[in-house]
């Protein structure tokens, strides 16, 4: 039996920290309860916010119908033949205390995804990546409620559709699936991938070329530390745009005009442009209006000051993609999502 709490306040739920009450809230620990909360909803015709961590979220003040926290636990090997192992975790686990977890069990291959803030549910969301490593690259497959077929699923990695920063939950079929669980082929091997030029520089700076896993995790925590504020201290959504991806000869004309510009040539001919970069450029970074900023380190995240609203951060965001437009042809698109 799952009880909402009506008004509550999700301010520390999200982690910009942005004045937020949800209409009704409920968080769930067993799938009854989630299916339990969502016949509910579905019976008074609520709109839906299934919420982990907050972390890649821009919410407004007042949420109209149902969010449900999403707290499923639980950590479990499903498959061992000595060198590659299916691990299970609950949606609701930490993502990082999840990363920690497989250090001491001696597993591999999410190392340089250390200190993402989050939940394990939400990281195949947007396949999130860092240091040259994605959810892709490790994801076996996903247990979820599938609203539409109103029964739990088991979709295979390449059914979730990963691609950068995007998936089937996020742009294809958004709100269909709920994930519950996620299961991870992971290698009793340590082979690092060290190529990310700011890992690599860091671990060169250590003497740490060939560095232990615990010493990989280590040096991710304090590159990531000395470029992205700690939203427990200055409230933030991680990045706030997406890296744009451009055509080889949209790129070639800017790069010509700006020699200094800052792109990574993808698989498909494309490039993807440091977003940061552009907004660098174009003269943002540091600036603070009211509630809202540019972080002094990085151009790419927007900070709350103290009191940030949610309508002065859209406006900063809309200024900033205004200008970016103006100055090098480039849409920006936000990375969080905005609700509702
Ligand atoms: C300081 C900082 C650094 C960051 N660095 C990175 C980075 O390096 N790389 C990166 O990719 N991201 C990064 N992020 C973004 C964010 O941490 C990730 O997107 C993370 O996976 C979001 O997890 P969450 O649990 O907080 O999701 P939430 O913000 O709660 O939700 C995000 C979206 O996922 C949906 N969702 C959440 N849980 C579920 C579920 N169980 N089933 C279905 N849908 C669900 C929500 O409805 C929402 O649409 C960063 C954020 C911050 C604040």
């Amino acid at each position: 039996m799952i009880t909402w709490h009506e008004n509550q306040d999700l301010t520390a739920a999200n982690s910009f920290g942005l004045p937020v009450f949800a209409e009704h809230f409920v968080q769930v620990n067993q799938l009854t309860e989630l299916v339990e909360a969502l016949e509910q909803a579905e019976a008074k015709q609520w709109p839906v916010l299934i919420l982990g961590g907050g972390s890649n979220l821009v919410l407004q003040p007042a949420l109209p119908g149902a969010v449900i926290g999403i707290a499923a636990a639980g950590i479990h090997l499903l498959a061992d033949d000595g060198d590659n192992v299916i691990v299970e975790a609950g949606a609701g686990e930490n993502w990082h205390q999840f990363v920690r977890h497989l250090l001491q069990l001696g597993l591999h291959g999410l190392e340089n995804l250390a200190l993402i803030p989050g939940t394990v549910g939400a990281a195949p969301v947007q396949n999130i990546g860092a240091y040259g490593v994605e959810i892709a690259d490790c994801l076996h497959s996903v247990i979820a409620y599938d609203r539409h077929a109103k029964s739990v699923v088991q979709l295979m990695a390449a059914e979730c559709q990963l691609s950068y920063r995007d998936s089937l939950f996020k742009s294809q079929q958004p709100g269909r699936y709920i994930i519950w669980r996620v299961r991870f082929n992971l290698s009793t091997t340590f082979a690092p991938k060290l190529h990310y030029g700011a890992l690599n520089q860091y671990l060169s700076q250590q003497g740490q070329d060939q560095p232990t896993p615990e010493q990989l995790v280590a040096a991710v925590c304090s590159v990531r530390a000395s470029k992205l504020p700690d939203p427990a201290t200055l409230g933030n959504a991680g990045s706030f745009f997406e890296n744009p991806r451009v055509d080889a000869s949209v790129y070639q004309a800017l790069k010509q005009q700006f020699p200094d510009l800052v792109a990574y040539p993808e698989k498909n001919g494309q490039y993807k442009l440091a977003a940061g970069w552009l907004i660098d450029q174009a003269g943002w970074k540091g600036h603070r209006n009211g509630g809202v900023g540019v972080y002094d380190k990085q151009a790419l995240v927007l900070v709350n000051l103290g009191g940030a609203e949610f309508v002065e951060l859209m406006a900063l965001a809309g200024d900033i993609s205004a200008s970016v437009k103006q100055r090098f042809g480039v849409s920006l698109q936000m990375e969080p999502r905005v609700y509702p």
